[in-house]
């Protein structure tokens, strides 16, 4: 049977202490040995089940993780205090000075600032690429090359990476493949497409509250080890683990993720089939004209939908502004930036979350200056939404 990643979590759910159904949440920085001789023996990684100090391990982001890599079919998981955190971790991890990276051009702002702007500092070069082009993948490989950074659907033009062939371009080239799934938990399972490693910002859907920023590594057990290692591992030297009482609040909302991920998809399908219709052409990869849908079609999880997030172009910074402003005042959502939250929250990409992307490339990758990215939220009446949604464009 094809793997699930729904019926994968619920079989890793177990009691916290004294049977409470919830995992408990272990409050210490540090632990204490029976013996010296533990302790050295668990400073010497000689000691199974041990917990040393918390930016090491702690029970409590131990049992997330677990959760996590059972989602994503990974022999572990690792979790941070921010989504950037577990890329920033995972890149130092793998690169070191004089190495090469191929990327999707198209990624988040954040990610995009680190590799362009501050990677060469430590003399890592990253060609920044559009990874959906396989010839282009192909063509930027080096013999220093490490790794392919992409994102499954990118922010956000939504385009869709094809894994599995992007997973064979990276074995033939001996590099890893590095997936950013943030914005498709649970629609797909990039490591049983062939990533090496996952990362997530949990701060987005898998939390789906907005009340913490988090991050999550899913990879090798090999490779979670490499980053704790007490002495080369870049989360335990650079820090920032996730704080115990954060961790268990988002476990418990990880339970919630699939249904969740089926009524915002359910909701985005539903107004980008509206805004078709208004004549107003949406981005959405379920769209069939859409440049991913078959890709998408090809490599998601069925039962999930295609997924939360949806933009339409307005043109103008001016129009799309004065767009949000009208939905915020007629309660459709949020003007704010961040998404997989349980109200819709948007915002004018060009002028906030790409905003690090310069002008140029932003041309680059069909970035247009009008455009208005959704995350539609869970809305029980959708319908009446997106009457909402149209009174306010009709008032433009
Ligand atoms: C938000 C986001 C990040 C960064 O995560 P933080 O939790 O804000 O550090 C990385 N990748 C994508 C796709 C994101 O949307």
């Amino acid at each position: 049977m094809k793997f699930n990643p729904a019926t994968a979590l619920e079989k890793v759910h177990e009691l916290g202490s004294f049977n409470g159904v919830n995992q408990s949440i272990n409050d210490s920085a540090t632990f204490a040995f029976e013996s010296g001789e533990d302790m050295t023996a668990c400073f010497n990684g000689e000691l199974e089940g041990a917990f040393l100090y918390s930016r090491h391990w702690n029970p409590t982001n131990f049992a997330l993780a677990k959760a996590l890599a059972a989602m994503e079919n990974t022999e572990a998981a690792w979790v941070t205090g921010s989504g950037m955190a577990a890329i920033t971790n995972t890149i130092l991890q793998l690169c070191s000075a004089g190495d090469h990276i191929v990327a999707s051009r198209t990624i988040y702002g954040g990610s995009f600032a680190f590799m362009k702007s501050y990677l060469p500092k430590f003399n890592i070069e990253v060609s920044f690429i559009d990874t959906t082009n396989l010839d282009e993948v192909k063509a930027s490989i080096k013999p220093n090359t490490k790794m392919i950074y992409t994102e499954t659907v990118n922010n956000p033009m939504l385009q869709v990476a094809d894994i599995p062939k992007l997973s064979k371009i990276a074995k033939e080239n001996n590099v890893k493949l590095v997936v950013d799934n943030t914005f498709t938990p649970m629609i797909f399972s990039p490591a049983e497409l062939g990533a090496d490693i996952v990362v997530y910002s949990m701060t987005k859907y898998v939390n789906g509250k907005n009340d913490t920023t988090a991050g999550a590594i899913c990879a090798s057990e090999e490779f979670i080890n490499s980053l704790i290692d007490l002495n080369t591992g870049s989360s335990m030297l650079l820090g920032g683990p996730l704080d115990s009482m954060r961790s268990s609040s988002i476990h418990k909302n990880l339970y919630t993720l699939p249904i969740r991920m089926i009524q915002h998809s359910k909701n985005a399908a539903y107004l980008a089939d509206k805004f078709n219709a208004m004549g107003l052409k949406s981005i959405y990869p379920g769209n069939e004209n859409h440049i991913g849908n078959d890709t998408f079609k090809a490599t998601m999880n069925p039962g999930f939908g295609f997924g939360g997030m949806i933009a339409i172009d307005l043109e103008t910074a001016e129009r799309a502004s004065k767009f949000m402003t009208l939905m915020q005042e007629n309660n459709v959502g949020y003007l704010a930036v961040s998404l997989g939250f349980f109200r819709t929250l948007f915002s004018n990409s060009g002028k906030s979350t790409s905003s690090e992307v310069p002008a140029d490339e932003q041309k680059k990758m069909g970035l247009s200056e009008g455009l208005v990215r959704f995350s539609m939220g869970l809305d029980y009446d959708i319908e009446a939404t997106y009457k909402t949604i149209e009174k306010c464009f009709k008032a433009l």
